[in-house]
């Protein structure tokens, strides 16, 4: 196929375009290059002749369209956004721009271009955020009504409703998934797993927000690749999947798993969960996200190949000897700061 990444240069992003052009693929990444961004991700494709990067904004509908008329794609995978929930509260603007806005700018290129046009597929990359916050038990299908509750999970939301409308109303073939919180190489270091491995390296505090029992669901990003690119090419056209890998875990208990990962790869800072320091919770944190993927395990056959501590021992020891890809990311506006608690 050849297919148009939006957000290619990110963390999930370049998981995808490496994991499509080793499959054969042939991958525009379109990518704005915010402070997430880091084409370093994509060094070990980047002199493949199935690649090429253009840097533009998916707000910029004119350059959308040149690249849609230039590359004459049969899919589009649409990951481009702004994604970390902190940011999200302390400057709503700019979730509100690319999310929402850049979606639509998408959308409307791509109904110009689908016109007439057999077999295109437009998939949007969600995320189960969108679902709002479970309580002690239960798990979100396909059928959970929507309920954001941070402007980053509002911001998805909105353009999961515009996608589904483009799809509904003007009949574009688009294709939907939400995915749990994926880990694993390349992710940017103001994530939470990131965040952990670096402080405990560097022997500094890791932070837990509040009592550290928010549930979350752990999907290694290379299960997460595949699975996009299988329903992108089996999915039914207008249905959506939810993705996880089932692996859900209390925050505290995952900083721990860390922690003991963490005191093998780099023994002379154990026991690194003594750096453990509870701190001022997020405004609106979701208590628990839980995925049910029945729908995408029966129907396209996928399940996770990654189990959440062999996915961990990959990521920890992946940073550990990474050093210079993480460390001048450091630097970057934002990073290693408490954000989003001044409201
Ligand atoms: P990321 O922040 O690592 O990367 C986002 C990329 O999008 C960056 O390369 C950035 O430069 C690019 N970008 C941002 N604004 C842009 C714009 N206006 N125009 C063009 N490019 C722009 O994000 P990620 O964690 O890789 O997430 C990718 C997608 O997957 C997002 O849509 C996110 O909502 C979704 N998602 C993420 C997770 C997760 O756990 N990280 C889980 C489920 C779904």
């Amino acid at each position: 196929m050849k297919i148009i990444v939006t957000g290619g240069a990110g963390f999930i992003g370049s998981a995808v375009v490496r994991f499509a052009v080793q499959q054969g693929h042939d991958v525009v990444n379109l990518d704005a290059l915010t402070y997430a961004a880091n084409l370093q991700n994509l060094a070990s494709i980047e002199d493949s002749d199935r690649y090429s990067f253009k840097k533009g904004n998916i707000t910029d509908g004119a350059y959308v369209s040149e690249i849609f008329e230039e590359f004459q794609p049969n899919a589009l995978i649409h990951l481009a956004a702004e994604s970390h929930v902190d940011r999200s509260i302390d400057g709503p603007g700019a979730f509100i721009e690319t999310n929402i806005v850049g979606t639509f700018r998408l959308l409307e290129v791509a109904r110009d271009y689908a016109k007439g046009r057999k077999g295109f597929r437009f998939l949007h990359v969600s995320t189960d955020e969108v679902y709002g916050s479970l309580g002690p038990s239960g798990a979100f299908t396909e059928e959970t009504p929507y309920a954001p509750r941070s402007p980053y999970s509002a911001s998805k939301a909105a353009s999961d409703h515009l996608v589904r409308a483009w799809g509904e109303t003007y009949g574009l073939p688009i294709l939907l998934t939400n995915c749990s919180n994926n880990y694993g190489p390349f992710q940017f270091p103001e994530k939470l797993i990131p965040v952990v491995i670096l402080n405990a390296l560097a022997g500094k505090e890791i932070p837990v927000y509040g009592d550290g029992k928010n549930v979350r669901d752990w999907l290694f990003v290379e299960d997460h690749a595949a699975a996009l690119l299988l329903v992108l090419e089996q999915g039914e056209i207008g249905r959506q999947y939810n993705i996880g890998g089932e692996n859900d875990v209390p925050n505290i208990d995952l900083v721990r798993l860390i922690c003991g990962h963490m005191d093998e790869a780099a023994p002379s800072g154990a026991p690194h969960d003594a750096l453990i320091t509870y701190v001022q919770d997020r405004p609106g944190h979701d208590r628990r996200y839980a995925i049910d993927a029945t729908r995408v395990r029966n129907e396209l056959g996928w399940s996770p190949s990654v189990s959440l501590s062999e996915g961990l021992k990959r990521t920890v020891d992946w940073y550990v000897i990474n050093q210079a890809w993480w460390e001048p990311l450091l630097e970057r506006p934002g990073v290693g700061e408490r954000i989003g608690t001044k409201l």
